[in-house]
C-alpha cells in the first residue's frame, strides 16, 4: 500500500516535471509511477545539466546533484529534493 502511494507521488512529480519541460505529462506520469526512481531520474537527466541544482550529502559532505538518489562517494540514500516535488496547489488541482 505504501509502495502504491510512493508510485503515485513519483507519477505526479514526473507529470509536473514533464509539464515544466514541455513533454508529455501522461507518458511521464506512467513511466514515473511504474519505475518510481528510475523513471523520474531519466526525466530529470533528460534536461541540460548546466543549471542543475546541487546539495551537500548529509553523510560525507560531498556536493552531489540534487536529483541524485544515492551519494556516489559514501552510498548514503538521499531524500528527493523539494524542488522536484509538485507544488501543493498543482497536485490538488490535478
Ligand atoms: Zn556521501
Amino acid at each position: 500500500m505504501i509502495y502504491l502511494v510512493i508510485c503515485l507521488w513519483f507519477g505526479i512529480a514526473g507529470a509536473v516535471v514533464a509539464r515544466i519541460k514541455g513533454t508529455s505529462m501522461f507518458l511521464w506520469f506512467l513511466i514515473s509511477a511504474i519505475l518510481p526512481v528510475a523513471g523520474l531520474l531519466a526525466l530529470v537527466l533528460y534536461r541540460s545539466e548546466r543549471d542543475e541544482p546541487r546539495r551537500q550529502c548529509p553523510g560525507c559532505g560531498k556536493i552531489v546533484k540534487a536529483h541524485d538518489a544515492l551519494c556516489m562517494r559514501c552510498g548514503t540514500e538521499l531524500e528527493f529534493p523539494d524542488e522536484l516535488i509538485a507544488p501543493e496547489a498543482s497536485v490538488r488541482r490535478g
